[in-house]
């Protein structure tokens, strides 16, 4: 018998039916995945860059490893507002920004962030989770390969820093104020000119005067970068960010190559992260706008009814042109709106009705 039969007829006898006889357990070594995760966020910023580093280390934990999320700073992959493409080509798997940054991608994409006058936080989760916004914004992100999830919400925002009173509308002609997006469109229509600013160039240009007033986030982010020594009057409410949520957008293709458990992980994550965010900033807002007022002496302000009639009557007009660029952010706006309108006359009853009751 030559070597090589004697091989096959012992494979085909002994050690077959002696594999048979133990039925050793099929192993497969489970599949492991290693993602990078680009944010629009300076590293370790507080609340948003933290955010995100929660939702990677969520994931990497969830997982036991198997699903590894590293987090990337704004720059140290890729610039801030080219997190949308890295993601989408597939230089990286997973994204964390806010949506309004993507206007340029489509308009409609501003309403699953913040528009003036729009959703606070719980408001837009009902909309994006049981009000048919979630499938809207699915369906304008999967044309640039993208699947988006809610990923964190900053809570209402404050109106903002300002060197001068702001007593009637026309205390806001001529103001130079950094507030970006629509926000800032409306300013300009009030008479006011909206300045960019990259955040490491805000304090000193509101110290130097170059610029008059500005917003930020809220008492948390405002009270560790010192705004309150650089103006006097802090206003609120902040009209034009009134429960900005932040996402995660995530490779289409990188999605679909994980499996069942490792896919329901991620959006799971987002979820919890989108909660954890907002409870975060309640906490941390509470306590910074105490010390402010306690502490630093800032002189809180809330703008005059007139001013947010007529700002609220320019947002109106800039939110209706968005709806009517285009097709898209026409049927988004329609949802969108329609949820807010029910959204104000079960609020009036409930939230509002509560905390005015609570007051009196
Ligand atoms: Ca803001």
């Amino acid at each position: 018998m030559k070597r090589r039969d004697f091989i096959k007829s012992a494979g085909a006898g002994g050690l077959v039916a002696g594999s048979l006889a133990v039925a050793a357990p099929v192993v497969h070594a489970a599949p492991r995945f290693k993602w990078k995760m680009v944010t629009t966020w300076p590293k370790n910023f507080p609340g948003l860059g933290t955010g995100a580093n929660n939702l990677a280390k969520l994931i990497t934990e969830m997982s036991g490893g198997r699903l590894k999320v590293k987090v990337y700073g704004a720059k140290e992959l890729v610039p801030a507002f080219e997190v949308f493409d890295a993601v989408s080509r597939g230089t990286a798997e997973m994204g964390h920004g806010a949506a309004y940054y993507w206007k340029g991608k489509s308009e409609a994409a501003q309403f699953f962030a913040a528009v003036p006058f729009g959703l606070n936080a719980q408001e837009m989760n009902g909309w994006l989770y049981y009000g048919g916004g979630m499938k809207l914004w699915q369906d304008i992100y999967a044309d640039f390969n993208l699947i988006p999830a809610a990923a964190g919400n900053t809570g209402v925002q404050m109106g903002g820093w300002f060197n001068r009173q702001i007593n009637s509308v026309d205390d806001l002609k001529g103001l130079k104020m950094r507030i970006p997006g629509l926000g800032g469109e409306v300013l300009r229509r009030a008479g006011g000119t909206p300045v960019s600013l990259p955040g490491g160039e805000i304090y000193t240009s509101l110290q130097s005067g170059a610029i008059d007033a500005t917003e930020f986030v809220g008492p948390y982010n405002d009270l560790a970068f010192g705004l309150y020594k650089a103006a006097k009057h802090y206003y609120y409410p902040g009209w034009h960010e009134p429960g900005t949520t932040l996402e995660s957008m995530i490779n289409k293709k990188a999605f679909a190559s994980l499996p069942k458990d490792l896919q329901s992980i991620v959006m799971n994550a987002c979820k919890v992260v989108n909660q954890d965010m907002l409870a975060e900033y309640t906490a941390r807002n509470n306590a910074a706008l105490h010390t402010l007022v306690t502490k630093h002496k800032v002189d809180l302000r809330q703008f005059p009814d007139d001013v947010l009639i007529k700002i609220k009557q320019l947002s109106d007009e800039v939110v209706n042109e968005i709806a009517a660029k285009d097709k898209q952010a026409k049927k988004v706006y329609e949802s969108f709106k329609t949820f807010r309108d029910q959204a104000m006359a079960w609020h009036k009853v409930s939230e509002q009705s509560y905390m005015r009751a609570r007051e009196l």
